[in-house]
């Protein structure tokens, strides 16, 4: 997907590290998750032990990879980072795995992901710091188990449904972000722009704020193509009016909806009477992935009370009626 407002890593936007909280006390929001891993982070140094296995969940872009990188630095650990969907044959896991020293974090990011013959050597090596290893090829070859270094594992997934219990059950603590509040959002505007040395008025910083679907990646990218506008168009301050010119030329109307947040209402309010339709036929209508669908578009859509999901399928609201034709008229 090539969307100005698709949360998920794209090439030409590789998140700046400079704006990346470097601590928790930079990392705005999810104020319980924060307090309840302050406490673990201390616990596990008073006692000098290393942290319990972690899993992160929640729609892209919210800070899973973030928190992971200061749990390192909070501990003085090291992190090594790799994706589920990258790690092919047990033996690759079983590198990154005997790899790790003593505290050491291991960040799999899509955990779900993970090829099931993978995912197996995890199981051994989380709760007993133990993998089991072919050694040799056919007839002659044996397994044997090696042990590991105690090790933090950090898993991030879009959802924790699409992990199978023997894996989840593994995990020590099991945390949900929650997409951000609007006020949130414009202190993260606020302090990017800061850092980037961006002039921005708190009306220009709380327009980006309001159109970022609640998604703090998304509100780090708008900045970015707002300030190009407001260079370029203006004289350099983002404004309110300068933010909603930029945004309005980017397809991003003023809830933060663009073209494939309109077609999916559009598809549930008009095509299919306001629902209940199944996400495959709303994929399908869309052209789009039911997974990216369900785990990029939606929450977004549930969360401002356009989407219901039913035992029957996604239903429309009438607020959502009403924004389509607002949007028609203006
Ligand atoms: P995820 O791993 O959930 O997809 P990331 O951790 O990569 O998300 O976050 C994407 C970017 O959004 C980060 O580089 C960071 O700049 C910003 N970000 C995420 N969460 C926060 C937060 N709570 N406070 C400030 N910035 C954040």
């Amino acid at each position: 997907t090539d969307r100005i407002t698709a949360p998920v890593r794209m090439t030409d936007d590789i998140d700046d590290p400079a704006i990346r909280p470097g601590d928790l006390d930079e990392f705005v929001g999810q104020p319980q998750l924060k307090e309840a891993l302050r406490i673990a982070i201390e616990a596990a140094k008073l006692r000098g032990e290393t942290l319990d296995h972690i899993l992160f969940s929640g729609p892209p872009g919210l800070g899973k990879t973030t928190l992971a990188q200061i749990i390192a630095r909070e501990m003085g650990a090291a992190i090594r980072s790799t994706t589920g969907p990258v790690i092919d044959k047990p033996g690759d896991l079983a590198a990154q795995l005997t790899a790790l020293t003593h505290g050491d974090l291991l960040f799999i990011d899509e955990i779900h992901r993970l090829n099931p013959v993978v995912e197996e050597i995890l199981y051994p090596a989380m709760e007993d710091y133990m993998i089991d290893v072919m050694i040799g090829e056919g007839p002659g070859a044996k397994a044997i188990q090696l042990p590991l270094d105690r090790f933090t594992l950090v898993g991030a997934t879009t959802r924790v449904g699409l992990l199978g219990s023997p894996l989840r059950d593994r995990f020590g603590m099991i945390f949900r972000l929650n997409l951000y509040e609007v006020d949130e959002l414009l202190s993260i505007v606020k302090r990017s722009a800061s850092i980037l040395k961006i002039s921005i008025t708190e009306e220009g910083a709380w327009e980006i704020a309001q159109r970022s679907r609640g998604t703090p990646r998304i509100a780090n990218r708008l900045l970015r193509r707002v300030r190009d506008y407001a260079m370029v168009r203006g004289d350099g301050t983002i404004t309110q009016g300068s933010a909603d010119a930029a945004l309005s030329i980017l397809g991003i109307d003023p809830l933060g909806l663009d073209d494939l947040d309109r077609r999916i209402l559009t598809v549930v309010a008009e095509d299919f009477s306001g629902g209940p339709v199944g996400v495959r036929t709303i994929a399908i209508s869309i052209g789009e992935e039911v997974r990216t669908i369900e785990e990029v578009y939606e929450p977004y859509l549930i969360r401002i009370g356009f989407l219901k999901r039913t035992p029957k399928g996604r239903e429309t609201t009438d607020a959502a009626r009403e924004h389509l034709l607002a949007g028609r008229r203006s």
